[in-house]
């Protein structure tokens, strides 16, 4: 299996290469050069099998470059129990009949990011060592919470591999700055930036592209990579828990094979929601693709309409991993919808960087319209949905997890489609929890989060989880804050201290 760019498809790379670049040079997304198929006997065949089996099974077909050994030891390496807080990785919570909770947040940073960061490491330092070998690898990320934390944890202590995350000042919750700024390792380094995400972002890019950098990286015999969710390396492990689930359904006699469900989504990069899009191309049986946003529901009118429109207000919500503007991973999904038209994804992706907008072909809205639904809700209804299924079930989700339940509702209510259906949850609630304490009701004031963790405790009787309420305990080892102007420097005092040892 080979890699092609969604913007040139005489790319033809491996998934190693793939892997290790993160980006195409044109600019386009790498993407695998056929989908392979799950035959009925090899799906129900992991019925039996641990997640780490089943991930091995899925890699394999993806990284026909890796070898067998390879596989096996970067799925034990990340899928185990002492990365996750259960042995099934992920959990499927029943709520009512035919409605399934997969719990993507049993990772060390409590949120679904884990599933791919603790694998990405592992398929990183291989990918080096067949394309750059000997060369050491230094990620940076440019963080608005969750991705930093996980990519720091998927990254400590991993031999050949430093990490350094800059994370906006005011931009991210006390909980968030909390894990980044206590996060243990000896090639990790945090820094806060003076600004928005976008500076943090930007400062980021432009130090992958800076000359005077580069040279002196080439002298540390360092390269540079990155953990953002367009890698491919960061999605394909996002199709194991999908195909993962299926097995898991038939295994628990909720399904049989053959039987469809609908997958529904709270969607921002559009990573997650892609990673199922694939799954039912392989041959899951998934029927409809459920896409829920937020208040920036860009990606509603997108699918609704068939144009994307960025020229539009930013909101900051209560799901802030879903506060996006430009859905990156939707570029795989129209090379893929446009039959591999890579001169199309060009029109239309210059048109978006030129005017911030681009409508597809009626041919293209049909395909969307036949595989996906969207909908949105806003912070009110995202509240209500929190004290409703707690009322009615006394289980206790997120503000992302909500926004995926409130427009699962208006689904079946729109539609009235009652195809069994699995609801992507994306965080645990203690992750996100002044919004949530607020939604069932705590109305006493916190004095700071760990406060705040001991009053939703004690009001609803469920637990925060250790890795989030053992930060209490933890040193802060990152106090440093830089403007923009002096991200580049921050960085190379790190890789001068990398170096060093
Ligand atoms: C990143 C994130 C999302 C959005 O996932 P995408 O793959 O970017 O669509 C949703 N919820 C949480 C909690 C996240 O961290």
């Amino acid at each position: 299996m080979n890699y092609k760019s969604t913007r040139d498809k005489n790319v033809n790379i491996t998934a190693a290469e793939a892997i290790s670049k993160g980006l195409s040079a044109d600019g386009g997304l790498f993407v695998p050069d056929s989908i392979p198929q799950l035959s009925k006997e090899k799906l129900c065949a992991m019925c039996d099998m641990t997640y780490a089996e089943r991930a091995y099974e899925i890699f394999r077909l993806f990284l026909s470059d890796f070898t067998d050994d390879e596989i096996r030891y970067c799925v034990n390496g990340a899928y185990n129990d002492k990365n996750f807080a259960t042995d099934n990785i992920a959990e499927i919570s029943h709520l009512l009949s035919g409605t399934y909770i997969l719990e993507l947040w049993h990772g060390p940073t409590c949120a679904f990011k884990d599933m791919a960061l603790q694998i990405l490491p592992y398929l990183l330092t291989c990918s080096a060592k067949k394309t750059v070998d000997g060369k050491k690898i230094m990620i940076l990320v440019a963080t608005s919470g969750d991705t930093g934390k996980a990519a720091l944890e998927g990254f400590k202590d991993v031999e050949g591999t430093s990490i350094m995350v800059f994370y906006p000042e005011d931009g991210v919750s006390n909980m968030q700055k909390r894990q980044m700024t206590t996060q243990a390792g000896s090639n990790v380094n945090v820094s806060a930036v003076v600004g928005n995400f976008d500076d943090c972002q930007n400062g980021v890019k432009a130090i992958f592209t800076d000359k005077e950098i580069l040279s002196k990286l080439e002298k540390a015999n360092t390269v540079f990579s990155s953990a953002n969710s367009i890698n491919w390396g960061r999605l394909a492990p996002q199709i194991v828990y999908y195909v993962s689930t299926y097995a898991q359904l038939i295994k628990d006699k909720e399904i049989e094979y053959g039987e469809k469900i609908n997958v529904c989504v709270p969607t921002g990069n559009f990573g997650n929601i892609l990673a199922a899009y694939y799954a039912k191309c392989m041959g899951v049986p998934i029927a409809k693709l459920i896409c829920a946003s937020n208040k920036n529901n860009i990606l509603t009118d997108f699918i609704n309409t068939g144009v994307y429109d960025r020229n539009r207000d930013f909101y900051t919500t209560i799901s802030p991993s879903m506060d996006i503007l430009i859905s990156s991973n939707l570029e795989r999904l129209l090379y893929h919808l446009t039959d591999e038209n890579d001169a199309l994804i060009n029109e239309w992706f210059n048109s978006l960087k030129a005017s911030g907008r681009y409508e597809v072909n009626d041919t293209v809205k049909q395909r969307i319209s036949e595989s996906f639904f969207a909908g949105w809700c806003d912070d009110n209804e995202t509240k209500q949905t929190i004290k409703k299924v707690f009322d009615e079930y006394g289980y206790l989700c997120d503000t992302h997890t909500a926004v995926a339940y409130k427009v699962y509702e208006d689904y079946k209510k729109a539609t009235g489609d009652n195809t069994k259906t699995v609801i992507a949850s994306t965080a645990n609630p203690y992750k996100f929890g002044y919004a949530v304490y607020d939604a069932v009701g705590g109305n006493e004031e916190c004095a700071d989060e760990f406060d705040l963790i001991a009053k939703l405790e004690k009001l609803t009787g469920t637990q925060c989880p250790k890795a989030l309420s053992d930060t209490k305990n933890k040193a802060i080892r990152f106090t440093g804050s830089v403007t923009k102007e002096d991200m580049p420097s921050a960085v190379l005092d790190f890789v001068k201290e990398q170096g060093a040892d």
